[in-house]
């Protein structure tokens, strides 16, 4: 079903449509619900150029005003949380609950990143001398943000930047543009013309920011390929970089862990939105001992969790989100088959419409598989048998990633002497993939470069000015 409003980009304060148009549809469906317009270099110059003109008001704003700009968003984002929900099942085909919960977890955070205050570093060191150590604005700041929580990573971009007194230009994801475009409009309300621009467009839009002469810095959260092509263009005016990209997360499973306790958490840590998720549990590591029971347990969750259309109230998971990511969801389960893997549950995609693939449980696949050693960003899980725990923290290291992971057992202190060994930016103990506006977020190895969110969040949209005075 046309979803009947027509969507603008947002430039220098106004709406701005575009000749050449691009289909979103939905992922459940596989209808096409609207069209967006496909920004032109032209005008992504004058986003950026328009992001330019109101940066030395906005970064002249006061700390306190650009506080409450940022609760501002947070308000109205709340008030129109039922529109946007509708809009981003409808374009990202996750349940509408969950969509819901995106919406007002972005309204949430915006609030708390607006509470957040830039240190300053005083030393007295050097005799006859005080130094200060201040963090101001980079200037124009390019988002570039994928299709799995649209809203949300966002938001994660827009409030630290704006605080910060940065401008910005941000591009959704072509497949998911539709939440954020209206966003964009809702948001000329509060904020000056300029400051917060929304672009959207095809495949060549996002190399064209990593390109642009006047962009001082890329916040870009996406896959680990395309985090490499952004580094490189990046480089021709030596761009600030902030790279959230793809992980492999490992689940740690102790053998003191009790199933009963941990299957459906363990359930909820892999598949997730669909298990489209950067810290999603993509390897999971059990101990000899309880594999059986827990694998068991995992089957019988599957086979009471409905998938379906986010638009359905029954639905638990949507859809795989697009028709490429789809494809190769299907390419890993084939290529399991064809190495003669066995299914716990599902490995049987539908034939559509609709981009729907079943929760699958593949059974102690070797390390080497594609399916273990690649990402598979779709509900498909290897379960993988350990028998010792350094063997485990030595296969779960044995990565390109370094997002996160996460360790089960009923002896918390064990656990977290086990999460201290993993190569990974975050850990977490006995639950996965909450993820806070209080603390740094930040992948090792190439799952990326920099932190979102907690100090270190912000202090990525800063450069540090030390003034030395007299003492
Ligand atoms: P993607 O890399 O294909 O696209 C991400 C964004 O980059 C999109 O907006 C896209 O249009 C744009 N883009 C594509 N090519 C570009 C280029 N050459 N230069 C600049 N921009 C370009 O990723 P995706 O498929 O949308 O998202 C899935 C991936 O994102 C997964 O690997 C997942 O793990 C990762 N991810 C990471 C995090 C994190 O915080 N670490 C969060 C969510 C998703």
């Amino acid at each position: 079903m046309m979803i009947n409003t027509a969507f603008n980009m947002t430039i220098d304060g106004r709406a701005e449509n575009s000749s050449d148009q691009i289909a979103v549809v939905n992922p459940a469906t596989e209808a096409v619900v609207a069209t967006i317009p496909d920004c032109s270099q032209g005008q992504l110059d004058r986003a950026v150029a328009a992001a330019r003109a109101a940066f030395p008001g906005w970064r002249a704003t006061s700390y306190a005003d650009r506080q409450a700009a940022l609760r501002a968003i947070g308000a109205l984002v709340a008030e129109h949380a039922e529109e946007l929900k509708q809009l981003l099942t409808a374009e990202q085909g996750k349940p509408h609950a969950a969509a819901l919960a995106e919406i007002q977890a972005a309204a949430w955070w915006i609030g708390v990143v607006a509470d957040q205050q830039l240190p300053e570093t005083v030393s007295d060191a050097m005799p006859g001398q005080r130094s200060v150590t201040r963090h101001v604005p980079l200037g124009v700041v390019g988002a570039i943000v994928p299709w799995n929580f649209p809203v949300l990573l966002a938001i994660w971009k827009i409030g630290p930047a704006l605080l910060t007194g940065n401008t910005m230009v941000l591009k959704p994801s072509p497949f998911t543009p539709l939440a954020t475009l209206r966003l964009g409009e809702l948001l000329q309300s509060v904020l000056p013309p300029g400051v917060l621009n929304i672009v959207s467009g095809g495949d060549a839009l996002g190399p064209m920011m990593s390109e642009h002469g006047d962009i001082d810095k890329i916040s870009f959260t996406g896959s680990t390929a395309t985090g490499r092509r952004v580094m490189a263009s990046a480089a021709a005016n030596l761009k600030r970089l902030t790279l959230e990209l793809g992980g492999n997360d490992a689940a740690i499973v102790l053998p003191d862990a009790k199933v009963a306790d941990i299957a459906e958490p363990l359930f909820w840590a892999a598949f997730t939105n669909s298990g489209q998720v950067c810290v999603a549990a993509k390897r999971m590591f059990v101990h000899d001992s309880i594999y059986d029971e827990l694998s068991a347990a995992l089957v019988e969750i599957a086979g009471r969790v409905r998938i379906g259309d986010g638009a359905d109230p029954d639905s638990a998971l949507g859809p795989v989100q697009n028709r490429a990511q789809y494809e190769r969801v299907k390419a890993m389960i084939a290529d399991s088959r064809a190495a003669g893997h066995r299914f716990l549950t599902g490995g049987e995609p539908g034939e559509g419409p609709g981009y729907f693939v079943p929760v699958t449980l593949v059974d102690n696949p070797p390390d080497e598989a594609r399916v273990v050693a690649e990402e598979a960003f779709g509900p498909v899980l290897p379960l993988l048998r350990y028998h010792d725990i350094d063997e485990a923290v030595a296969r779960a290291n044995a990565s390109e990633y370094g997002l996160g992971g996460s360790v089960w057992s009923s002896d918390p202190a064990a656990a977290a002497e086990v999460a201290e060994r993993l190569e990974t930016g975050t850990v977490w103990i006995n639950s996965a993939q909450g993820l806070t506006p209080f603390a740094a977020f930040a992948g090792h190895k190439q799952s990326g470069i920099g932190a979102e969110n907690g100090l270190d969040g912000l202090l990525e949209f800063t450069v540090p000015q030390t003034i030395h005075h007299p003492a």
